[in-house]
């Protein structure tokens, strides 16, 4: 039997990068895409079996290529992970027309593109989806208007890909991370964010990229088989206390 392949949006770095390499460790072939070519190229380095693909997930020509260049190499995709995202923070009157579609155009509109333009083939494997959302997209909070609003896109449309593929045997489900302990989050958040985080998670810490991928993992694979349509926040308990996540 041929290998799996997953295409992994947003490869080169954080969580993506976190799944790729575990994908890797249970032998399947990943297809990295980024838009930062530069640091996708370095993160593909030395890993063994990927194909690295520099591209934008909001644009539908990328995204076609993204799966020519795929079926070329592979013939098939088994597994669609679109965790490509930008994490743009600001409050309603500072988010110009253009700063909201910018977050649109990669958060929501990359998650419909590229999952409509795998489907055809994960139909043929009867393959899975995991959409990569956020707990900002479970509940409201300041500075996220169109990061939140982008995420909870992201819920509904994992639930509307379930919908319409389950008839062919693909699978879509969601993850949503809570803060995560990534270089990035680390370099902005202030001691007194950090600290706030800690006492509101009920496991008292940020989760990690790997623990993040883990869930992922197990979503795309069999052990999964008869979960679809379904969040999953990875979060260390955060979300079901209800309480608010701090202003960044
Ligand atoms: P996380 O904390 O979820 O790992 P990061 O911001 O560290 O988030 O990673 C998101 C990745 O997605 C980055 O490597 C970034 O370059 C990539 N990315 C963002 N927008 C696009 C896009 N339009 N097309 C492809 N990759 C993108």
């Amino acid at each position: 039997m041929s290998k799996r392949v997953a295409i992994v949006t947003g490869a080169a770095r954080g969580i993506g990068l976190a799944t790729t390499k575990l994908l890797l460790e249970e032998d399947v072939t990943v297809v990295m895409v980024d838009w930062d070519g530069e640091t996708l190229m370095e993160a593909a380095k030395d890993l063994g079996d990927v194909l690295p693909l520099d591209l934008d997930v909001s644009k539908p020509d990328d995204v076609a290529t993204m799966i020519a260049e795929t079926e070329k190499a592979f013939g098939r995709i088994d597994h669609l992970i679109n965790n490509a995202g930008v994490a743009d923070f600001g409050p309603m009157a500072e988010t110009d027309f253009e700063r909201w579609r910018a977050v649109m155009s990669v958060n929501l509109d990359g998650v419909f593109l590229c999952t409509q333009a795998a489907a055809p083939a994960l139909k043929k494997t009867q393959g899975s989806i995991v959409n990569i959302a956020s707990i900002s997209g479970l509940r409201a909070s300041t500075l996220r208007v169109a990061y939140g609003t982008s995420k909870a896109g992201v819920i509904q449309l994992t639930q509307q890909q379930a919908v319409e593929l389950g008839e062919f045997g693909v699978r879509a489900n969601c993850i949503a991370p809570g803060p995560v302990r990534t270089k990035l989050a680390m370099a902005v958040h202030s001691q007194e964010i950090i600290d706030a985080y800690h006492d509101a998670i009920p496991l008292n810490r940020y989760g990690t990229e790997v623990e993040i991928a883990n869930v992922i993992a197990f979503l795309c694979s069999s052990k999964a088989s008869f979960v679809t349509g379904q969040t999953i926040a990875v979060d260390g308990g955060f979300e079901c206390t209800g309480v608010g996540l701090p202003a960044l």
